[in-house]
């Protein structure tokens, strides 16, 4: 079975290695000194700072809304402008704070959210606009920026595909008011479970380091009302062994993307890179012609035991229990929900292979098991 991604696992020993001193120092949670070596290792690595390390990917979505005041207060309604292409968490974690929802549409070659529909979308709740780099490939983020400061609009933007991407001289994840990550097991570098909030600010990287721990400080003082969404060391060793071995993971990925790159681009529809900046080889997403076509390429993958996967399916304005406040046209989000496929990849699949199969469904050649 060619499954549509696999857990990178790294070297048993070398987790081994740090799970060792784990147990010699008997710290297994709160600030221990591998969470303070993945934290300084990852804000190097990423080329970043005023890092905060989380349990999850969704709890690092929730923390950032609250740090920047996003949320209802008892005379206001809060709404956000965000994307419906993207994996629910971006719009319940929104939700679960009480913020409503107000989808704009995608751009029909980036497929993220389309700078050039906010503001017609904008209403007097509007307190921030939430983008996800898309597959990892980069928003618009010179428009967004524009747009929130004219609008005096906070702008998170959810990087939970983005690990690692950069520009010319910046990384992409230091852009907005704060960018979340996520760290799960299926994410291009991951703890099993794990996340983390890039701020802009540093003050607001020491409050959200505040309300994850219960709203306790430094110095033990109960300071507001918080949380707990910490990461231990455990999570912490399996991020620090995935993250030594994070050349030879990349290396892999990117020679399975241009495999399929370079046997399906002409055949199928692709995602707009930006030539801005570097590819984390995160996803390949293809784009069919139409649903139909999707169908038999899923059913001729299925044959061969490949699992590639709808993703994102379906554009998230078709999910009732969301209840948007919803007016604009998200054609472009809803055609490209209803075709796109997101094929295997992880270090060391075989792609060749995954896009043989795939050309043959296409053009047409009978498949036996169908
Ligand atoms: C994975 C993912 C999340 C959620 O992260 P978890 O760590 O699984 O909670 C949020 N947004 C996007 C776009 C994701 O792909």
């Amino acid at each position: 079975m060619i499954a549509v991604t696999r857990p990178y696992l790294p070297d048993i020993d070398k987790v081994k290695a740090y799970l060792d001193g784990i147990y010699e120092r008997q710290w297994l949670t709160n600030q221990g000194p591998l969470h303070q070596a993945l934290t300084t290792r990852l804000e190097d690595y990423l080329g970043v700072s005023n890092l905060v390390l989380v349990a999850n990917g969704t709890l690092a979505l929730q923390i950032a809304f609250r740090v920047l005041g996003i949320g209802p207060s008892v005379d206001r309604k809060s709404q956000a402008i965000t994307t419906p292409f993207t994996f629910i968490a971006t719009a319940s974690a929104l939700k679960w704070e009480g913020v409503h929802l107000r989808f704009v549409d995608i751009d029909p070659e980036s497929w993220c959210l389309d700078p050039y529909r906010i503001e017609e979308a904008m209403t007097e709740h509007t307190q921030a606009i939430v983008p996800v780099h898309v597959f990892g490939n980069p928003c618009d983020v010179n428009a967004i920026e524009k747009i929130a400061t004219r609008n005096d609009l906070k702008v998170i933007y959810d990087g939970a595909h983005a690990f690692g991407v950069k520009g010319a001289n910046k990384s992409l994840l230091s852009n907005g008011d704060a960018t979340t990550l996520s760290f799960h097991a299926t994410k291009v570098f991951h703890c099993v479970e794990g996340g983390a909030i890039i701020f802009r600010n540093p003050d607001h990287a020491e409050r959200a380091r505040r309300i994850i721990n219960f709203g306790i400080d430094g110095q033990g003082e109960i300071r507001e009302v918080g949380i707990n969404a910490k990461m231990n060391e455990f999570q912490c060793a399996m991020g620090l062994a995935v993250l030594d071995e994070m050349e030879e993971n990349m290396a892999s990925r990117a020679l399975a993307w241009n495999t399929y790159h370079d046997l399906l681009k002409g055949v199928v529809g692709l995602q707009g890179r930006s030539r801005e900046y570097t590819n984390n080889y995160s996803y390949f997403p293809i784009l069919l012609k139409d649903e139909v076509q999707l169908s038999r390429t899923l059913a001729a993958l299925g044959c061969e035991d490949i699992g590639a996967r709808r993703y994102f399916y379906p554009s998230l304005n078709r999910v009732s229990c969301l209840g948007t406040d919803e007016d604009s046209d998200l054609s472009v989000a809803e055609s490209v929900a209803s075709r796109v496929l997101c094929l295997p990849l992880y270090s060391g699949v075989p792609a060749r292979h995954v896009a043989e199969i795939l050309l043959s469904s296409i053009m047409h050649k009978e498949n036996e098991c169908i």
